[in-house]
């Protein structure tokens, strides 16, 4: 008998049923003694194309009801060395952005309060800069892996600082990065110039255009990418969009060229070992995901973002 929280079983109560947190974890209400938090922000309000996002949490945590504690490749077994809950939603303000922004942050100080290791389901992208600048009060400028089709560093988007096009601009122009340990992986499709992914670069960031990826394994890139990491802390954000839509159709930006399922599991497994202190996967639009496979692929890549923190071993 474990002494850590359990996904609940598909042989103890039928997958279709029973809680509708994520991996069916125990729901908890505060941060107090867990190593991981499972946390939703059901927020589209900052999104310029298709909308949806704000049923995001919900359909990953359903999708999430079939995960089975260990992973049959690499044979990781977080719920045997962390103790995981999910503690449910942030209450954004579904009428304000800037308030929701406000909100995210609030519940991140709070909830960094505690040692936690904060998972995150969105909800569109603006919700990297409100977790972000409570990550940054607690350790410092961090290294950066941002997983996406798009590198969201507009300067503004129809005259507002604050979209979910712009959040890595924000949080580099306010030091919330060590901006010499930040990756773009994935960009790719269509620009308002052609040098839209280069002053990113001048900034010290690293960029990896999905087309160097094409028909290639990630291994090697995660490789060099844990090099160039250190032992600093690291935040991943994982927009689902930097998969292909043949694989992630359910998304608001939708690009074509993108990476492959078997690609992503590759890149996060080859990130073992980071010092990982928080994690987020965004714009799953349920709406647009009818098979509900967007959000079944995001679910099992936060499971894969799970099996990597630190402290976790093989069963
Ligand atoms: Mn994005
Ligand atoms: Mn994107």
């Amino acid at each position: 008998m474990s002494r850590f929280n359990q996904p609940l079983g598909g042989n103890d109560m039928p997958r279709f049923a029973g809680p509708g947190t994520f991996m069916r974890l125990p729901a908890a209400q505060t941060a107090e003694g867990l190593d991981v938090a499972f946390v939703g922000v059901p927020m589209d309000i900052g999104t310029s194309w298709r909308p949806g996002t704000r049923f995001g949490p919900k359909a990953i945590r359903a999708e999430s009801a079939m995960l089975r504690p260990y992973n049959m490749w690499t044979r990781a077994a977080p719920f045997e060395a962390l103790q995981c809950a999910d503690i449910g939603d942030v209450a954004i303000n579904t009428f304000d952005l800037k308030d929701s922004v406000r909100r995210i942050t609030a519940f991140f100080d709070d909830l960094l309060g505690h040692s936690v290791t904060p998972m995150t389901m969105g909800g569109d992208h603006t919700l990297s800069l409100p977790i972000l600048r409570s990550i940054a009060k607690k350790h410092g400028p961090v290294g950066l892996i941002h997983v996406d089709a798009h590198a969201d560093i507009n300067p503004h988007m129809f005259g507002e600082a604050i979209a979910h096009g712009t959040p890595f601009r924000r949080a580099y122009e306010e030091g919330l990065l060590d901006a010499n340990r930040v990756w773009q992986i994935g960009l790719r499709g269509t620009g308002y110039t052609a040098e839209d992914f280069d002053e990113a670069r001048g900034w010290g960031f690293q960029v990896v255009q999905a087309e160097e990826l094409w028909l290639q394994s990630l291994s090697p890139l995660a490789a060099k990418i844990k090099a160039a990491m250190g032992d600093g802390p690291v935040y991943i954000t994982f927009d689902i969009d930097s998969l292909d839509p043949a694989y992630a159709p359910g998304t608001g930006t939708p690009e074509i060229g993108g990476l492959t399922t078997p690609q992503a599991m590759e890149l996060i497994r080859g990130l073992a070992g980071l010092n990982i202190v928080g994690c987020d996967l965004v714009e799953v639009s349920p709406p647009y995901d009818p098979s509900g496979n967007t959000a079944l692929v995001a679910a099992n890549l936060l499971y894969e973002m799970l099996c990597i923190l630190p402290g976790v071993g093989k069963g």
